[in-house]
């Protein structure tokens, strides 16, 4: 029975996705998941890190801020409606701007999302994942690609230390326009911090399985990282990053082999209890 702890954006909320949030649920039953965490993206607030589509639709940062106030209404709604069925978590994804914690955890206590995937889409302001023009500058900006490596890296530990997210979003999404880039031992000794840093916060690895929509050859994140991961004693998780209803566990089937070979068996889920309080459930990977 598949589960996921990233994705569920859908075009109601989301200038970059399509389709109905509902819609994402419905699909998720159909398919058998177990678990389905739900994870918007935190609104930005300030108008020059808004994206194209969204300047095109002519959005604000006020309204994006509604928009997820609403996300988190509806996903309420949903959970409640739904909740024979299928296990709903309403999360949020974090955006990291620099050093906007203060602002991470605004929206937390405003909305009190069930948990948080940590993820980082920015490096020195620059939304990196975008494209690889924007890649481009930032490899300009700090001369080459092992700096950016490591600066992502570096912005990642901070938010692991500060905000201490439940589920550690595509750990290694610096790597996707640069997948065989060989990494240093300077990076390595990052990674290997991070992941202990995140370890020692009870975190969750999703293993995310738009990696391959995006033409990579194997998820976030890489064999060599989950390997290090599992020898550092880290739990993995699921998650599709499902953009639209279309995407729910799109490329499973990948993922499934993948975990395979790494001789991987099973996941873990993160489930609510009565009081609101979250617990890991281990449970086996599907095949
Ligand atoms: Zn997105
Ligand atoms: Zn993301």
């Amino acid at each position: 029975m598949p589960i996921s702890f990233h994705g569920g954006h859908s075009g109601n909320y989301c200038d970059h996705a399509e389709g109905k949030l509902e819609d994402v649920i419905c699909q998720a039953i159909e398919q058998g998941f177990t678990h389905y965490g739900l994870s918007e993206h935190m609104p930005r607030t300030q108008s020059e890190y808004l994206y194209p589509e969204e300047y095109k639709r002519g959005r604000s940062p006020e309204q994006l801020e509604h928009m997820f106030a609403m996300y988190i209404r509806e996903g309420r709604q949903l959970q409640y409606k739904y909740k024979e069925q299928l296990h709903i978590l309403v999360g949020m994804e974090t955006e990291l701007i620099g050093n906007n914690f203060d602002e991470i955890e605004y929206f937390c206590h405003k909305y009190t999302p069930d948990y948080l995937v940590g993820s980082v889409h920015y490096v020195h302001r620059i939304p990196f994942d975008y494209g690889e023009n924007e890649f481009e500058k930032l490899e300009r900006l700090l001369g080459d690609t092992e700096a950016v490596f490591c600066a992502y890296y570096d912005a990642q530990f901070e938010l692991f230390q500060r905000i201490r997210p439940q589920v550690v979003g595509h750990f290694d999404l610096i790597r996707l326009f640069r997948p065989q880039f060989s990494l240093s031992k300077k990076i390595w000794e990052r990674i290997e911090r991070n992941l202990t840093c995140a370890i020692a916060n009870d975190a969750l690895f999703e293993i995310n399985a738009r990696a391959f929509k995006k033409k990579l050859d194997e998820p976030y994140p890489q064999h060599e990282i989950l390997q290090l991961l599992v020898t550092l004693g880290g739990k993995v998780t699921l998650g599709d990053d499902s953009h639209r209803p279309e995407e729910v566990g799109l490329n499973y089937e990948k993922v499934f082999q993948f975990l395979e070979k790494q001789g991987i068996s099973s996941v873990y889920a993160l489930e609510r209890d009565g009081q609101g309080h979250l617990f890991h459930k281990q449970v086996p990977v599907p095949c």
